[in-house]
């Protein structure tokens, strides 16, 4: 039995000493196995393409979040493939979270661009309680970040593809309805075959005038052009986490729009440690045949 490690090397040592320390039997390498037969869990961001070398793999840690990088069909079904879930990544998305939301908010967009100009113009504050916030993906994250929000006294409401039931928010799978109450929406979904695209036309045409977008989700979920017609119409600025392609290209007319606040998908990182401490865990509840945390229903995709 081994692990192999086929991930950033630098934060493979971090993993590397990790486990030398709580598992000190079990063979970790980095990059290559002597023995790929020996292989039961990998951790990497995406898998080799042909997985044919390692008969006994049991498990495929992911080193982010998600695990749309990886090709579900073409991985043998027995392999099960977990995400990274390490508290820090919901601490930080939160933080990510209420700082686009406060920004978008307080018309920060607009201040920015004002300011670029030397304009000193004020512009009538909305209160929070009547500034309805949206979040798509009731997860792991979309929660923390509702839970985040919650002190500022917004009008907080979440939407999931199954009924959820959260305190103090207003949660629905009726996207129609959803859309219709929501001045700053937050995406906070996993990439699927179903979210891919999610973000057009008819998405932003069933907001409120004058919503906002913070999307912090997966780039593929958003069409960049329909996202800069709606900033024409009814959309009055976006905060983009993540974008199609990534990097942005330097030309792309979204870096320059008066109205958007590009992030270079920096809302949350993996801390090494907490990542090693992750894949440790689940590879003892593997060995305990007890439930993997961050499992995910290959079928459904997330
Ligand atoms: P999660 O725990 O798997 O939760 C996903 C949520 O999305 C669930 O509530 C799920 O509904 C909902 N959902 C999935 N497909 C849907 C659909 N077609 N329609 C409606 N709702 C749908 O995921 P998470 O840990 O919260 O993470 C969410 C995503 O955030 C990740 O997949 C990743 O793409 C992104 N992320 C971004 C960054 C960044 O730095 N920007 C960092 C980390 C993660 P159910 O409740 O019904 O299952």
């Amino acid at each position: 039995m081994a692990v192999l490690y086929l991930s950033d090397p630098a934060r493979g040592q971090v993993f590397a000493r990790a486990f030398a320390q709580a598992l000190p039997d079990l063979p970790f390498h980095i990059g290559q196995a002597p023995d790929p037969g020996s292989v039961e869990y990998m951790v990497a961001w995406t898998p080799p393409a042909d997985l044919s070398a390692y008969p006994n793999l049991r498990l495929i840690f992911s080193v982010g979040a998600g695990v749309d990088q990886f090709d579900l069909t073409a991985l043998p079904p027995q392999v099960g493939v977990v995400r990274m879930l390490e508290p820090g990544i919901a601490r930080q998305m939160v933080q990510m979270a209420v700082l686009a939301t406060l920004a978008l908010h307080r018309d920060l967009p607009a201040y920015l661009d004002q300011a670029r100009h030397g304009q000193w113009q004020a512009r009538p504050n909305r209160a929070a309680d009547r500034t309805r916030v949206g979040v798509m993906g009731l997860g792991q994250l979309g929660r923390a970040v509702l839970e985040g929000l919650a002190p500022f006294g917004f009008d907080l409401a979440g939407y999931s593809r199954s009924p959820r039931d959260l305190p103090g928010v207003d949660c629905t799978t009726d996207l129609a309805a959803f859309l219709a109450r929501t001045d700053i929406l937050i995406c906070l979904l996993p990439l699927t075959d179903q979210t891919r695209g999610m973000l057009d036309d008819a998405l932003f045409a069933a907001l409120p005038d004058g919503a906002h977008l913070v999307h912090l989700g997966r780039g593929a979920q958003l069409d960049p052009q329909a996202l800069t017609r709606a900033l024409a119409g009814r959309l009055a600025s976006a905060w983009l986490d993540v974008t199609n392609p990534e990097p942005l290209p330097q030309d792309h007319p979204l870096w320059s729009h008066p109205r958007v606040i590009v992030t270079p998908h920096v809302a949350s990182q993996t801390d090494a440690a907490q990542g090693a401490a992750h894949v440790l865990a689940g590879i003892r509840a593997d060995r305990a045949c007890d439930p993997v945390a961050g499992l995910i229903d290959r079928g459904r995709g997330y």
